[in-house]
Parts: structure tokens; sequence; C-alpha cells
């Protein structure tokens, strides 16, 4: 705390990434990376460029890759706004199409960062609770809101919400802007990019960060009404005309490019994530079914913190979350299949270490 300090920055709480550690070499199961590199026609996109024009200003209205973008999936480039990573689209967002004095409605148990940007912005929110199998009761987004956002499928639930359902939120809530983040959706959700066209409110938010293997590169979409793409626009050109760097604009045209790479990966982790699931069903974990590159689960016997803390010494990351109604559960990303079979070993190892302790 600093005398200097701002009012805001006094009562902010910062969002808490999972962590990145240096010390030792985990399998890191964490932080939902994809565990396979880029397409290295994206590498040879980024090196190219790196050789070239880096002395100029990149394109501010990133019109090449908003081109190709429209083109993949059949919209207009004004219908598209990319942003530095899907966290700057969903702040712009926030800062664009929300009410103040109506409550923002989110979900109890989903991505933790909505409630951050609600208090950055001094905005208000209603947290809509999940029901007791994490299922999203759509009847309770059917009351005034100044904005909805709903993940899906969810983080950490891996829980996925069908279209139909997502379509009558919206339509609803013509009079508001629902936000649907699809960070997951490549993994076996169905994208409700192809209604765009059909509701002026609806704003789809994607990332490169999970499905094309470039969290490192900083790279997040909205698709939506070209007014609301103007209102992100609006914004972002009064805070910064520049946020997606020339090296990241090509790596990220040249993904979309690679269409073959990007479908061997995606069905390599659902391969892998459809493998796993009944090995640890066999060791007496609750899976939940995903659509997503990670697993929510949790021991019938055994804590989620214990288990969490014993992966850690064998240098196992998974994620943990200190919070009501989910703190006996484990959120673990989908590794290659090596890693996750030396972590089904740990785990195999942990829980008889476990039985021996409290036998003894
Ligand atoms: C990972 C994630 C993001 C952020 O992705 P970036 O594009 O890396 O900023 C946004 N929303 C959800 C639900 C996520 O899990």
């Amino acid at each position: 705390m600093s005398k200097y300090w701002s009012e805001t920055t006094k009562n902010i709480e910062p969002y808490i990434p999972g962590e990145q550690p240096k010390d030792k070499k985990y399998i890191k199961l964490n932080t939902n990376e994809n565990p396979y590199p880029p397409s290295p026609k994206v590498i040879e996109a980024i090196r190219k460029t790196a050789n070239e024009n880096l002395q100029l200003y990149p394109d501010p209205n990133c019109d090449e890759l908003r081109h190709t973008l429209a083109n993949y999936y059949k919209l207009s480039p004004n219908q598209v706004f990319v942003g530095n990573g899907s966290d700057e689209v969903l702040a712009f967002s926030f800062m664009a199409f929300f009410d103040k004095k109506k409550p923002i409605l989110f979900s109890d148990i989903t991505y933790s960062f909505y409630e951050i940007y609600v208090k950055l912005f001094g905005l208000k929110h209603k947290l809509i609770p999940l029901d007791d199998e994490f299922a999203l009761p759509l009847n309770s987004f059917c009351i005034g809101n100044g904005g909805i956002v709903i993940t899906n499928p969810n983080a950490p639930t891996t829980k996925y919400v069908s279209i139909e359902s997502l379509k009558r939120i919206v339509e609803y809530n013509i009079e508001s802007v629902v936000i649907i983040d699809e960070a997951y959706i490549d993994f076996g959700g169905e994208s409700l990019i192809g209604f765009v066209n059909n509701y002026p409110n609806l704003l789809i938010i994607q990332t490169l960060s999970k499905s094309r293997s470039l969290a490192g590169l900083r790279v997040g979409f909205a698709f939506g009404h070209k007014d609301l793409i103007e209102g992100l626009s609006r914004i972002k050109n009064s805070i910064n005309s520049y946020t997606l760097d020339s090296l990241a604009l090509a790596g990220a045209k040249a993904s979309f490019e690679d269409e073959t790479y990007f479908q061997s990966v995606c069905l390599k982790i659902i391969d892998t994530r459809e493998k796993i699931v009944p090995l640890l069903k066999e060791l007496k974990f609750t899976v939940l079914e995903s659509k997503t590159n990670f697993l929510f689960v949790s021991h019938t016997t055994i804590n989620a913190k214990i288990i969490f803390n014993k992966l850690r010494k064998y240098e196992i990351l998974v994620r943990y979350f200190n919070k009501p109604r989910i703190n006996n559960f484990l959120r673990i990303s989908i590794g290659t299949n090596d890693e996750m079979k030396i972590l089904v070993k740990k785990l195999k190892q942990i829980i008889i270490e476990i039985e021996i302790e409290t036998v003894n």
C-alpha cells in the first residue's frame, strides 16, 4: 500500500494466474495451456516478420488478420475485433457495453476475472448460483440486468450449455449485451459464432491461447454485430492504438491458415481426455463430463487440497481453488499422453501413501 495509490488502486484485488514456476521442471497441468507447440507455419510467419518491418508500427486496425478471421468464420471483417489476449477483449467489452445502473449477471462458479473487472470498472453484479450438478439455471438469467457473461463450456466446471439454451438467454435479454466466452469451444462444443447475424446483442469471445497453442503470443477475438465491434474499437482506440504487435498479427494469421494442424492437435487432446477419464474413475475420482482441455475432478475419500500438495511434491502442478462449493475439486489440464500416464501413476502412489498414513 502506498499513499500515492489512487482509490481504485487501493481497492482492486488483482487476478492471480496459475503459477509458472522456474525452480523445477514440473509437469504443468495447472493453466490449461496446450501441451503441443503451435503449427510450424506460425513459427515461420513470426520469424519472417521479425526479419522484416519491426521498425514500423503494426497496422492499428489489424485488417489482414480480421479478414482472415472473417473468411474463416464466414462473417464480414467489420464483425471481428482482435485484442491482446481474450482477457483484454473481455475488459474492453465490460467497458464498452455494461450498464452501471443494473447488475451484470454471471454464475457463482466461473472464470474469476469477471468479478475483478466488475470491481475495477465500478459496475454491479449478481451471481447466479449453478445448481448442485453445476448446471446453468437458464431461468435465472431472465431478470433485469446490465449485461450477461457466460463461459461455454464453463471453467473450471467443464460443463457445456447447448446452443438452444444460450439462444433463449440471448433472445430474452435483447436489451443488454450477452457475452459468451468460448475459450474452450474447440474441444468438442458447438460455437455460437454462426448466430451473430441473428442477434444484435450477442458477442462471442475466443482466444488463441488454448486450442491453438499460442498462450505466449497473446491474441484474442470478439465476433458480433458491427455496432458492437465499433464500440470495442472506440474503447481500444482510446487506450492503445497498437494492442497487437506485428509478430502476433503474423502468427495469428498463419494459425488460421493451417487447419490440418489445428484439427489434429484438438483431436489428440480430446483423445487423451477420453482415455484418462476411465482411469481416474477407477481410482475413485468423480469426473465431470468435459468438452474442454481440462478435467474437474473430486476424490470420493481424499481431500483435494491434500492431493494437490502431494502432486506438487511429485513435480506435477494442477489447479486448486480455495473457494466455497469447489474446494474439494482439482482442475487438471490435459497434457500429452505420456504426461497423463505419469499423473495416473503418481495418483495411484498418493492414494496408497494416504491409506498407509491413515491406518497408522
Ligand atoms: C484462458 C481463458 C481466458 C483468457 O485467455 P487469454 O486469451 O489467454 O487472455 C478467457 N476466458 C476463459 C474462460 C479462459 O479460461
